[in-house]
């Protein structure tokens, strides 16, 4: 057992963004939170009069810093309206990785990045964008060295799709690096220089500043143009002009429960996002006739059921509600009611999310056949999990601990524990018969060393990086055995405003909303498109089309 060729664990992700878990607790409790979809109509007219101006008026501080601190190096007055009491969002509290193909820190092939990313899109994007992404991300990372000193370097990171055409490892990964110059785990590494270089240039930061609707006037065409934004900064209302334009980037909705549930296709229960993510951006950005894209999708995850929803419910982001089935965790599966395994355990995050939503029973009820599901393992994956190096860590913020308990101690209430695997399908409520059958086909492939169903170990991500022993299987024959309910959930949506290659909201019309831009997870951008394209694929994007929003506004006129 052991970590990849350069000794950096996959789950350092998650590790390093433990670290910031106290942060991430009181960040979510902060956001305001609507859980119901609420109309948020237009402004539509010039208020009589205005309580702030700026040229450029931007709705959320995460990856919409890096647009704001465009516009303002560009000359453009800017003003950041931001929910929470805090700076930088969910951005602030990730992992810190920002994925840019093509950037300057490797070599990499415009050719290949095209390829792989085509094909991530699935269709769902435009290869106006994916081109876009390509020529102008390492442009944005540089950009943020000259103008607010951040340093970057390669993590090693696998795509996450890395078997796919175009495929790469340790090549489109970027972390910033800390004042020790080591590699940062915080997405504050960069947040927070963006934020600090965007004051010290003249913009201006307001928080427990909650944009609420944006305001239009009609052009004689018949569209509406986006001139300033009503926003309601601790009890008082004001009314913002913005001359040239807004950028929103207000986050997902993942707690707006009734958005999801109208558009998401598979119940998610938790977020990873802070919870001022109440969709409220998306619905200003629908009150001006945007179009919308991506609804249906989300950056998938699986949590533990119990305590994946008490996090929900108490708004807080906590990592260790993950269980991460691969490399030390190896004499475990996830199971079905059926007794069944569904989808490689091993793969990445978002992939799992795919292989437990498809699909339901067609007899009965309709029930998801995958949904809730279980993971199971054997006592001796607790020790071998215990015993392992750095590559063992089974709960992010207690290295070596599964369910970060010592191997040896009894579990928490939420995990279900039996002497034989007849008593534990019996405790859990599965097919017993099915299950007994499917644990003793898991431990032929673990003997044989490959898995043909689900072809788990196979992958480059899955083990780790090359090199490493594909030591994803081992045979669960270790009593006790335990287990505990999972379920799939989105760590952030993807759907939003149908956004362009220059970052511009589209309207239902086929036009643009003028002067209006979107960025992030609320932007219907994806990662451009469908899938998850590896390590920083959620803020890369985000970041990207925020900077070439803020570079296409220099060629508007003020309104006025
Ligand atoms: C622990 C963890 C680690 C992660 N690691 C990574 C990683 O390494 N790489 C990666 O790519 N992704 C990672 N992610 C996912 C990533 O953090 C998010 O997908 C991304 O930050 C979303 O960016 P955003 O700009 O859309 O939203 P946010 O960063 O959340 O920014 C939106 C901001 O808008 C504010 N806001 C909302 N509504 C309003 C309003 N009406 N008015 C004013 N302000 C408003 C919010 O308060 C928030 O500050 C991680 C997530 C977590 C939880």
């Amino acid at each position: 057992m052991e970590n990849n060729q350069n000794g950096i664990s996959r789950r350092s992700f998650l590790r390093g963004a433990a670290a910031g878990t106290a942060g991430v607790a009181i960040a979510g409790m902060l956001g305001a939170c609507a859980s119901t979809q609420t109309a948020a109509p237009a402004f539509t007219g010039v208020p009589e009069t205005w309580d702030k101006e700026a040229d450029v008026v931007v709705v959320g501080s995460g990856t919409a810093l890096t647009g704001a601190l465009k516009a303002q190096s560009q000359g453009m007055s800017v003003l950041v309206l931001e929910a929470l009491g805090l700076v930088g969002g969910t951005t602030a509290l990730s992992g810190g990785a920002v994925w840019i193909p093509c950037n300057s820190y490797a070599q990499d092939s415009k050719e290949a990045a095209r390829i792989y990313m085509t094909k991530v899109a699935d269709g769902l994007s435009t290869p106006e964008i994916i081109d876009a992404y390509i020529e102008h991300g390492s442009e944005m990372i540089d950009f943020l060295t000259e103008t607010a000193g951040i340093k970057w370097a390669l993590a090693d990171r696998t795509d996450y799709h890395v078997q796919w055409e175009g495929g790469t490892r340790k090549v489109r990964t970027l972390k910033p690096l800390d004042e020790n110059g080591q590699l940062s785990s915080l997405g504050a590494g960069y947040t927070k220089p963006e934020a600090d270089t965007l004051v010290k240039l003249g913009g201006e930061i307001m928080v427990k500043t909650t944009a609420e609707r944006l305001i239009a006037r009609p052009l004689a065409d018949g569209r509406q143009e986006v001139i300033g934004v009503v926003a309601n900064s601790e009890g008082k209302t004001l009314n913002i002009k913005a001359k040239k334009a807004v950028l929103l980037g207000a986050g997902g909705f993942d707690y707006n429960d009734e958005m999801k549930a109208r558009y998401l296709p598979i119940p998610s229960p938790c977020s990873f996002a802070v919870s001022s993510s109440d969709g409220k951006g998306i619905l200003m950005a629908q009150a001006v006739g945007a179009d919308l894209h991506l609804m249906p999708y989300g950056w998938g995850q699986v949590a533990y059921s119990v305590i994946g929803k008490q996090a929900y419910e108490k708004r807080v982001i906590d990592i260790n509600i993950c269980p991460l089935c691969y490399q030390n965790d190896s004499s475990s599966m996830w199971i079905n009611r059926h007794g069944r395994r569904f989808c490689d355990e091993a793969s990445d995050y978002d992939s799992f999310w795919y292989g437990f939503g498809g699909g339901r029973d067609t007899t009965g009820d309709m029930a998801y056949t995958n949904i809730p599901a279980w993971y199971v393992c054997d006592q001796g994956n607790r020790d071998r999990i215990g015993a392992g190096g750095a590559g063992a860590v089974a709960t992010p913020d207690a290295p070596g601990k599964l369910w970060g308990v010592e191997p040896d101690a009894e579990p928490p209430e939420w995990v279900y524990k039996a002497d034989t695997l007849e008593e534990l399908a019996a405790k859990i409520g599965i097919n017993a018969e099915n299950f007994v059958e499917q644990v003793a086909r898991f431990n032929k492939y673990a003997a044989e060393g490959k898995d043909p169903e689900f072809h788990r170990g196979e992958s480059l991500f899955d083990q780790g990086g090359p090199g490493r022993p594909a030591d994803c299987l081992e045979p669960m024959n270790k009593p006790p055995y335990y287990a505990a309910e999972i379920v799939p959930f989105v760590q952030g949506t993807k759907g939003g405003p149908r956004t362009n290659e220059k970052g511009q909201v589209m309207h239902v019309n086929g036009d643009i909303v003028p002067r209006l831009y979107a960025c992030g997870n609320m932007a219907g951008m994806g990662g451009p498109g469908k899938y998850y394209p590896g390590a920083g694929g959620t803020v890369g994007p985000g970041m990207v089309f925020s900077y070439l929003a803020a570079v296409d506004m220099t060629n508007l006129e003020s309104w006025e």
